[in-house]
């Protein structure tokens, strides 16, 4: 069967360089050369662009982001035995491809890419989360990343995008709401990939903003954040009371009722009682 690329079909890669599945990388690969290129095109224009990608594996999303016209792609994968079908992609698509076999947590991309920069990754889901929460707080805003286009479990995704007053509403919805853009653009099921997983899949989209929504310290944003939701339905004066000796009163003054409960509160008073807890030093 022949492909777009010209390239071998990825079930025939995966035979011949002896790719099985490793669970402790997880490894759920998509073989579907269509399904990789739409998810390629939910990151926009790429031909002005950088590309990182996390988990290339035997490179079915890595074609589809070369086809798509990516002006460059590094590709950081863990698993050595994936280099070999890696380098059948660069050999196929000079200059465009560089690949690195290490720990996406341990390199910088700054190093091998130059800007703009999209990120674009089916995350492995034991670093899924890291990574994000990672490119979410930067010691700089805006990021080195201009947007993120990621797949994650469903349930991961959605607690991305969570609105107050939902169960997935928490600090990773405020974390990325607060500077992004962000919004699930694909959900996919078990079916798509090989072998299956045990939960439905989404890809979320993130555009980073130039500034953040509503000011406020990166930090003590974070800290607020973790306090009322490690305890989220606690009434507010008693779950950040640790936070300020007059909570319930500073609570009021920013228009926050000090009865009610972290998940109620959006990203914009989130923000406000931050910047009410800075003032008071
Ligand atoms: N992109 C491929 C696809 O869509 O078919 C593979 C996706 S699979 C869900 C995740 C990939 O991430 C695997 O190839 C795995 O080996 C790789 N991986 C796991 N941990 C990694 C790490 N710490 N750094 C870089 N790659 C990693």
């Amino acid at each position: 069967m022949s492909t777009i690329d010209g390239l071998p079909p990825l079930r025939e890669v995966i035979a011949t360089h002896g790719l099985s599945a490793k669970k402790a990388l997880g490894q759920n690969f998509l073989l579907d050369l269509n399904l990789t290129a739409k998810i390629a095109r939910q990151a926009g224009d790429l031909t002005a662009c950088d590309v990182l990608e996390v988990g290339p594996g035997p490179g079915g999303l890595t074609r589809g982001l070369l086809a798509e016209g990516a002006r460059h792609v590094l590709a950081v994968e863990k698993d050595a035995r994936a280099m070999a079908p890696l380098a059948e992609i660069a050999a196929r698509y000079p200059g465009r491809l560089e690949v690195l076999n290490a720990d996406a947590l341990a390199i910088d991309p700054l190093a091998h890419l130059t800007p703009p920069i999209k990120v674009v990754a089916n995350l492995p889901y034991n670093i899924g989360t890291e990574l994000l929460v990672r490119w979410l707080t930067p010691v700089q805003w805006p990021p080195f990343w201009q947007s993120l286009t990621l797949m994650f479990q469903r349930e991961v995704a959605e607690r991305i995008v969570a609105q107050p007053g939902s169960k997935a509403y928490g600090r990773l919805a405020i974390l990325a709401q607060w500077r992004c853009d962000a919004r699930i653009v694909m959900g996919l099921p078990p079916e798509a990939f090989t072998p299956p997983p045990k939960v439905r899949s989404a890809v979320v989209h993130l555009t980073a903003l130039p500034e953040p929504r509503f000011a406020a310290s990166a930090a003590t944003l974070q800290r607020l954040t973790a306090t009322a939701f490690q305890q989220r339905r606690k009434m507010l004066r008693a779950s950040l009371k640790g936070l300020h000796p007059e909570i319930g009163p500073l609570l009021e003054s920013v228009g926050i009722k000090p009865t009610s409960r972290a998940e109620e509160i959006d990203v914009e008073h989130f923000c406000a009682l931050a910047r009410a807890l800075d003032a008071e030093g």
